[in-house]
């Protein structure tokens, strides 16, 4: 049984739930347990205590905690890729380069704890003395969805910690094992007890009761956009600090002149890899007429190559959805798309494989409009819609009609479209040429409207969430 983490020590909690594996669902990936509100309000006020003495860390202190955990992570790549595949439904390549990523997004902490700075100014009277400095917030509760089960977490942690706070961390139901990895290898890093706790367990009791808690000064949430209005509500309630990040419904342009192969896998690996369960997943295809008919039989084409198939098995591309809840909205979506009028020129069906998994052939909507829910709705699968437009504008337009605002993409060959697009695209995110899911982890990651709420996530942004400023005034 894999337990929880708190004040330095793993302890079972109340209940405990069999962590499922979405490709083969006769295999059990681990036994986890799972807390109870009693047991986080415990996590939470060891946090707190924990939390007055690494405010006062070096950035030595902070470094080599951080440095060291990247490197495990680094180190342990392939085994614990090998994990999220199983527990998640990455495909094997997939997951080791998240878990890549999270290595290098706890290196790059590393470094930015040494560069903590603050401003010294001249004051407007004479002889006074003005700093202004960013403080640690006190205990920061991290709440994450299921799929970048060691991502999220590593660009939540990594920050937190950097900038001198306590963590209680609350990985999501489906996917404990990433999270107690990381639990694991914090344990290992000469992080003092307390600083950094795992309670794993339901959103309703254990996320709850860090929404509530008033020791919990800040909250950042990833999931879903009806969770995320609850946090919000929730926290400002108590006047807590919070982060949301949220869905999508991230369009991506295809314009006559752009090169066709980019385009085309642009938009199939943007829409369709992990399985599109990615919020900066492109879900809808805008695509000029001049193009668009041929746009369309090439990804087809492209479509007709992938292995959809076991997460772990050699040479697959896209592996299950997570699993049946999530399996059953993506079809009643597909269903819904149909009735719309949607022509369902590809996929969208549901495959038996060697092992008994989740397994959904990739979905592409032709002959849509963007009134349509399947344009309008965030589906979270491998579902994707052609939406064909006269002209750029038209495309704009359309790209930006949408309550989400995470992620935008164009292909284009064109240096006037391509510059108008990174102004007017109302999105967090402006790709060209690029697909709008994939990222880099040195810069800000977030969106607007609907998508985001707060500060943007990594990079030295990530600062501007997890500290608070202080201006003091000294007339020595
Ligand atoms: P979800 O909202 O169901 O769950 C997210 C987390 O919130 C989980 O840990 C869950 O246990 C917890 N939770 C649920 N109810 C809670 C409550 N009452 N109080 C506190 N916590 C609670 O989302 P999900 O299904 O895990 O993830 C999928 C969603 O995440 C999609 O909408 C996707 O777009 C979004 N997502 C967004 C980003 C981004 O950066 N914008 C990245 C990844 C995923």
């Amino acid at each position: 049984m894999n337990q929880n983490y708190i004040n330095g020590r793993f302890v079972e909690g109340a209940t405990a739930r069999d962590n499922i594996n979405p490709s083969d669902t006769s295999e059990v990936v681990g036994v986890y347990t799972q807390a109870n509100a009693e047991q986080t309000r415990e996590a939470i006020d060891v946090a707190d205590k924990a939390s007055i003495g690494w405010a006062q860390s070096t950035p030595q202190q902070r470094f080599d905690v951080l440095d060291t955990i990247g490197t495990e992570l680094l180190a342990r790549k392939a085994e614990l890729g090998e994990l999220l595949a199983r527990e998640e439904g990455k495909t094997l390549p997939e997951g080791i380069g998240e878990t890549a990523r999270a290595g290098q997004i706890f290196k790059f902490f590393a470094g930015e704890a040494l560069r903590l700075s603050g401003d010294k100014l001249a004051s407007v009277r004479p002889g006074v003395e003005i700093e202004v400095v960013r403080e640690a917030l006190g205990v920061i509760g991290i709440i994450t969805p299921w799929n970048f089960p060691i991502a999220i977490p590593a660009w939540k942690i990594a920050p937190a910690i950097c900038y001198g706070n306590a963590v209680v961390f609350k990985p999501a139901d489906l996917v404990p094992g990433c999270g107690w990895a990381l639990a694991d290898i914090i344990s290992r890093s000469g992080l003092p007890e307390g600083v950094f706790n795992l309670v794993m367990g339901r959103g309703s009791v254990v996320g709850e009761e860090i929404l509530t808690n008033p020791k919990v000064k800040g909250v950042t949430f990833t999931g879903s956009v009806a969770t995320g209005q609850h946090v919000a509500a929730t926290c400002a309630g108590r006047m807590a600090k919070f982060q949301l990040e949220m869905g999508g419904k991230n369009p991506l342009i295809v314009l006559d002149d752009a090169n066709l192969d980019i385009a085309v896998e642009t938009a199939v690996q943007g829409a369709f890899f992990s399985t599109g369960q990615r919020c900066t997943a492109s879900s809808r295809l805008i695509v000029t007429e001049g193009v668009h008919d041929q746009f369309v039989a090439a990804v087809i084409k492209r479509l007709e190559s992938l292995k959809v198939d076991n997460a772990l098995s050699d040479g697959v591309h896209i592996g299950p959805v997570v699993d049946e809840s999530q399996l059953a909205q993506d079809m009643d979506y597909i269903r819904i798309g149909q009735e719309e009028g949607a022509k369902l020129a590809f996929g969208g069906e549901r495959l038996e494989r060697a092992t008994k998994g989740f397994y959904l052939s990739p979905a592409l909507f032709t002959e849509t409009n963007n009134s349509m829910r399947i344009n309008r709705e965030e589906i979270f699968g491998p579902v994707a819609s052609i939406i064909r437009v006269s002209d750029y504008d038209e495309a704009l337009s359309i790209a930006n009609d949408t309550e989400f605002g995470l992620s935008s993409g164009i292909c284009t060959t064109s240096l006037k479209y391509a510059s108008d697009f990174k102004r007017n695209a109302k999105a967090g995110m402006a790709m060209v040429n690029l697909p709008t899911a994939g990222v880099d982890y040195h810069v800000p990651f977030g969106g607007s409207k609907g998508s985001s709420y707060g500060s943007r996530e990594q990079g030295s942004y990530a600062a501007e969430f997890f500290t608070t400023v202080k201006t003091a005034y000294i007339l020595p």
